[in-house]
C-alpha cells in the first residue's frame, strides 16, 4: 500500500470502502476509516467497535473517537503534517468529500480510484483456499437441491430452499439475491427469482453466489425443465461454445477484451445478433462479487497470475428465453484452473415425473 502511495505522490490515504478496509486491516465492524502515510497506520472508530478493533486488527494503531469522520481525521492529518492527502472517489461521498474540505482547508485533497483494489487484483493461496470453499458449498446445494426443481415451484420458493440449504452449513450469507429466471424470463439476464410458477419447457437460468469468510462465489447454470425444444438446443450449445472458447483464452499476458471477444465470435459464428449478448463475457470475483478485471470489451488489462475471474457469456431471446454458463477460474503461470467442478456439456433436463 505504502509502494502504491509513492507512486502517486500522497502523503497518506484514507480507506472507508468497507472490503478495502477489512483487506488491508481485517476490520469487520461497519464504521471506520482507515488512516495511512510512508509510516503510520490508524484506525479511527468509535467506542462501539474499540474492544473489535483491538481483536481484529493487531498491526493498527487505534483511535477511538466518538467523532471520527471528519474531526478525528481532520486531527490526525494535521499532526502528521500532511500536504497531499488522497481519498476514495469511488467510496466517499459528495457531503463526505465537502465535509473534509471544510475542516481540511490547507489540505490537497485528492480522488483516487482502485488503489487498495489494485492489490486486491492477485489472490494470495489463503484467499484462492476461501473462494474454492465458497464455491463447493454452492455447488453441493444447487446438486443437491436440482431435485426440487419441477413444473409448479415458484422461482422464489426454490431460490429460498437454496438459500437455506446453503446458510445452514457455513453460508456467511448471499453474495448478490439469487437470480431464478424461468421460461420468457430466463430472458432477463438478470432475473432474480419471482412469484413465477416454473412450467415444463422452461429453460432456468440459475445463478448463485455466496459469502463464506468475506469471500464471494458466483456460479450459473441453465437447465430445462421435463421438455427440450431445438432451439433450446441450439442456444446452449452456442453458449457453450462461446464458454468453451472464452476459458480457452484465459492465460497470463492476455488482455482481458480478448476473452470476451473470443466468446462474442462464438455466438455470431452460430447465426446470433450481437445484442442478444448484452454484457461483459465475466469479472473478478474477491471480496466484492464484481471486482478488476473486467472481461469486457473495453478492459485493456492484462490477466496475470493469482487473479480470479468468472467465464460467464449468455445468449437471450426475448419473450422466449436465455442461456447462461458461468464458472470461475484462476488465472496460473501456466494457464488457468477452473476452481469449480460441475458439468456443464449437455443442457441438463430437471422434473421429469418417474414413470
Ligand atoms: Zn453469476
Ligand atoms: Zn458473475
Amino acid at each position: 500500500m505504502r509502494q502504491a502511495l509513492e507512486a502517486a505522490e500522497l502523503d497518506a490515504l484514507l480507506i472507508l470502502g468497507a472490503e478495502n478496509r477489512f483487506y488491508l486491516s481485517g476490520f469487520t465492524g461497519s464504521a471506520a476509516v482507515l488512516y495511512v502515510d510512508a509510516e503510520a497506520a490508524v484506525l479511527l472508530t468509535d467506542g462501539r467497535y474499540a474492544s473489535q478493533a483491538v481483536e481484529e486488527c493487531p498491526h493498527w494503531q487505534l483511535e477511538v473517537s466518538s467523532r471520527v469522520f471528519p474531526e478525528g481525521v481532520a486531527e490526525l492529518v494535521r499532526k502528521r503534517g500532511i500536504k497531499r492527502l488522497g481519498a476514495e472517489s469511488q467510496v466517499l461521498t459528495w457531503s463526505q468529500w465537502e465535509a473534509l474540505r471544510q475542516v481540511l482547508p490547507e489540505v490537497q485533497l485528492l480522488p483516487c480510484r482502485d488503489l487498495v483494489e489494485k492489490l486486491r487484483l492477485y489472490k494470495e493461496p489463503h484467499e484462492i483456499q476461501i473462494i474454492k470453499q465458497a464455491l463447493a458449498l454452492t455447488e453441493m446445494g444447487w446438486q443437491v437441491l436440482l431435485s426440487e426443481l419441477r413444473a409448479g415451484i415458484t422461482e422464489r420458493e426454490w431460490a429460498l430452499k437454496l438459500e437455506f440449504y446453503l446458510r445452514e452449513r457455513g453460508a456467511d450469507g448471499v453474495a448478490f439475491p439469487f437470480i431464478v429466471a424461468s421460461g420468457s424470463r430466463s430472458a432477463l439476464p438478470h432475473g432474480i427469482a419471482s412469484n413465477k410458477q416454473v412450467e415444463p419447457g422452461d429453460l432456468v437460468v440459475i445463478d448463485v453466489g455466496i459469502k463464506l469468510g468475506h469471500y464471494c462465489s458466483d456460479f450459473t447454470r441453465t437447465v430445462v425443465v421435463e421438455k427440450v425444444a431445438p432451439w433450446q438446443q441450439r442456444l446452449y450449445q452456442a453458449v457453450l461454445e462461446a464458454q468453451q472458447a472464452a476459458i480457452a483464452m484465459v492465460k497470463p499476458g492476455v488482455p482481458a477484451r480478448e476473452v470476451d471477444r473470443a466468446a462474442r465470435r462464438v455466438i455470431a459464428a452460430h447465426g446470433y445478433a450481437p445484442e442478444i449478448f448484452p454484457h461483459s463475457t465475466g469479472h473478478g470475483v474477491g471480496l466484492a462479487v464484481h471486482e478488476a478485471p473486467h472481461l469486457s470489451e473495453k478492459e485493456e488489462m492484462l490477466l496475470q497470475p493469482g487473479m480470479v475471474v468468472t467465464v460467464e457469456p449468455g445468449a437471450y431471446l426475448p419473450g422466449q428465453g436465455g442461456v447462461r454458463i458461468e464458472d470461475m477460474l484462476l488465472v496460473t503461470e501456466a494457464g488457468a484452473e477452473r476452481l469449480n467442478l460441475s458439468p456443464r456439456e449437455e443442457l441438463l433436463l430437471v422434473g421429469r415425473r418417474k414413470p
